[in-house]
């Protein structure tokens, strides 16, 4: 009898005979491993018979469903089913739960439970594709009718008995002209045309579940039982393909992960990043607004949002320029020559507003600052004594965007960027790159932030052709990067190949208060631009040098940045951000005089205060400065007025009892000056 060797990850070789599957192998490891598993990983070990692999088990043809984005991960091998027979020498691992990739194929397995519940219930609907997701899974159906929201909870009934049934998810092979005829015969014409274009080898793979048919490379759970934690969660309109023009389909759009604790902790941060959402809280608090009538993705700073700006940009400004960093201010609109010469113009165009001619000289709204800044380094001859220039503008610029991926102030047409460009000697840049960190997490505790996560993006040492800068240049630049996070103690995730063509970088992201990461602060290396515009200095040596130069931004831009804020603190800023920090209410008119009093006292030292005198209950007041998310409401009657004190309410802590006043004005003090969040 013939017989195979298959390597398990510990190195232990078993040698089985052919045609032996992956179950099989669990089963004889332990029964454990053969209920937890799901799928299999296999690479072929070419060793025994120097066989060509065909594939194993065919699971590996290409015959790839659109759906099918199953080859393994991390690059060595493929998943196979477990039902797979395994016909040469291979490497073997079997995938459980623990395994971040087996979760893909569980979800790939619900979208087929998806489909197959559906047509149950709705036998005419036409079939799309179906493949996982970040967090779960879709399925597109053409039917004339919307699917309701009464619809998608019988659909998840069905699913639910079906998982229930233990269904086995059964891998056939027919060859294409059958397949297109049971395809041509059931009336699905989406499923013909994918076969028709996709099944590249004689042999067309189909998945079944119960009644329920797919075209299919798979892998597959090996039966419906193990999908349990799961829920519908919308339906949206798609084009067959993604294809603008092409049917219109309906996308019912799932989420599935192992466990029901899992799933309901993702669906307690679907309805937390609702409650946050930076738009409905910026119309609620009166912060910003976008403004038709102005145009998309612009935005508006209300009185309120202008004044965190304000507080914002301050710590900003002081900490740049106890840093070292000088303050400019370059103009909104340049010629278009400049944008040649810096090469934006190129290959920046498609995001760059449209040139306006004055003068007969076309001038080009800035999408960038680094050209500007550019122009103050070049205005005259510089030595290597005022190395580094640091030049830092809140600077204001406009991208083109398409309104489709407008988003409140996440992504947005015009925006200020906390810009600053560093020019210097390479001798100096490990020194400019901890600085840029050290002013990073300088902001990330400022802010309130403690979690972050960051990447070192490279370039692709085996196309050099594709980069700007030397290899030199590339290697002194990524180690300066590197050493710097290593000896900060920071860990990162290097990104080989995902820098620009012009230089690496470090990219901070932060984890706000539900475990989101956003984009925010990135130190970029340029070896494109001190080129294109002649950059100089005058050496020790007397001779000429080309200064390196690095971008770098830390909240990204302060639009950006206000967004990410609100929906980090639900609206409640901290008392050093807070618009208003304390709102007196007094429990009737009698008292409107103390009440007065205290207010007075509160701006007299500094505070921004606000009397709520409307002639109103006060639980009605109470509840509107919660709504208002102010974080001190002083509640001020006849026992306060007598003995001098304030009946202080926080916002989220509740009654804290009465306080002298002086005291309070001494702890809310303590309490900004410190930034505390
Ligand atoms: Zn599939
Ligand atoms: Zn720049």
């Amino acid at each position: 009898m013939d017989t195979i060797h298959i390597t398990m990850p510990d190195g232990a070789v078993r040698e089985v005979p052919l045609g032996t599957t992956a179950a099989e192998i669990a089963q004889q490891i332990s029964p454990r491993l053969a209920k937890e598993a799901l799928v299999a990983r296999i690479a072929p070990t070419r060793s025994a018979g120097g066989a060509v692999p065909h594939a194993v088990g065919t699971a590996a043809a290409p015959d790839a469903a659109p759906e099918a984005k199953l080859t393994s991960s991390n690059g060595e091998g493929f998943l196979v089913d477990l039902r797979a027979p395994i016909d040469q020498d291979v490497k073997l691992s079997i995938l459980t739960p623990k395994d971040p990739e087996a979760i893909q194929v569980l979800r790939h397995s619900a979208a087929h439970l998806l489909a197959a519940a559906v047509l149950e219930l709705f036998p005419n609907v036409k079939l799309g594709i179906g493949p996982p997701i970040d967090t779960g899974f879709f399925y597109d159906f053409v039917r004339d009718e919307p699917f309701t929201p009464e619809d998608l909870a019988r659909i998840e009934k069905k699913m639910r008995e079906l998982a229930a049934q233990d269904i086995p998810n059964e891998r056939k092979m027919l060859p294409k002209p059958e397949a297109l005829e049971l395809y041509r015969k059931w009336d699905q014409g989406f499923k013909c045309e994918l076969v028709e274009e996709r099944a590249i080898e004689p042999m067309v793979s189909f998945y079944t579940t119960g009644k329920f048919i797919d075209f299919c490379r798979g892998p597959h759970i090996p039966s419906t039982g193990r999908i349990r934690a799961f829920k519908l969660m919308s339906v949206a309109g798609a084009y067959w393909k993604g294809q603008e023009g092409n049917p219109q389909m309906q996308r019912i759009y799932g989420a599935c992960f192992y466990t029901q604790q899992e799933l309901d902790e993702y669906l307690h941060r679907i309805e937390e990043a609702k409650r946050r959402d930076h738009r409905r809280l910026g119309a609620e608090l009166d912060l910003f607004s976008v403004q038709e009538e102005a145009g998309p993705g612009l935005i508006f700073w209300h009185p309120k949002g202008g004044l965190v700006r304000k507080l914002m940009e301050d710590w900003l400004r002081d900490e740049l320029l106890r840093r070292g960093y000088d303050l400019v201010y370059t103009p909104h609109i340049m010629r278009l020559e400049l944008w040649k010469t810096s090469g934006h113009d190129n290959f920046y165009r498609e995001n760059m507003f449209g040139p306006v001619e004055v003068e007969k000289d076309d001038y080009q709204l800035k999408p960038m600052n680094c050209p500007g800044h550019i122009l103050i380094y070049k205005s005259r001859l510089r030595s290597y004594r005022e190395l580094p220039v640091r030049l830092a503008e809140l600077g204001t610029v406009y991208r083109y965007e398409r309104s489709g991926v407008l988003h409140g102030l996440l992504r947005v047409r015009g925006f200020t960027q906390d810009d600053a460009h560093i020019f210097c000697m390479p001798e100096q840049i490990e020194l400019e790159i901890e600085a840029c960190i050290d002013f990073a997490f300088a902001v990330m505790k400022t802010f309130g932030f403690s979690q972050y996560v960051v990447e070192l993006s490279d370039w692709d040492a085996k196309h050099p052709e594709n980069y700007a800068g030397s290899a030199a240049d590339w290697a002194r630049s990524t180690a300066a990067l590197q050493t710097t996070l290593t000896r900060l103690n920071i860990p990162f995730k290097r990104m080989e190949g995902e820098a620009a063509f012009y230089g690496p970088k470090i990219d901070v992201k932060l984890i706000d208060a539900i475990g989101r990461p956003w984009q925010l602060t990135t130190v970029q290396f340029d070896f494109n631009l001190p080129g294109r515009f002649g950059l100089e200095y005058v050496g020790e040596d007397g001779a000429r040098h080309q200064p390196l130069m690095v971008h770098r931004a830390l909240w990204g831009s302060v639009e950006r940045f206000f967004g990410i804020l609100i929906e980090h603190y639900a609206g409640a800023f901290p008392v050093w951000l807070a618009p208003v920090q304390a709102e007196v209410l007094p429990l009737s008119e009698k008292f409107a005089d103390y009440a007065k009093k205290v207010t007075a006292a509160l701006k007299d030292a500094g505070f921004r205060a606000h009397l709520d005198d409307r002639n109103e209950k006060l639980q009605a007041k109470i509840r509107d400065a919660q709504m208002q998310k102010i974080p001190y409401m002083l509640i001020v009657g006849g026992k306060e007025a007598e003995a001098g004190t304030v009946s202080v309410r926080h916002q989220s802590k509740g009654d804290l009892g009465p306080r002298p006043l002086a005291e309070f004005l001494s702890d809310l003090r303590k309490q900004a000056d410190s930034r505390a969040i």
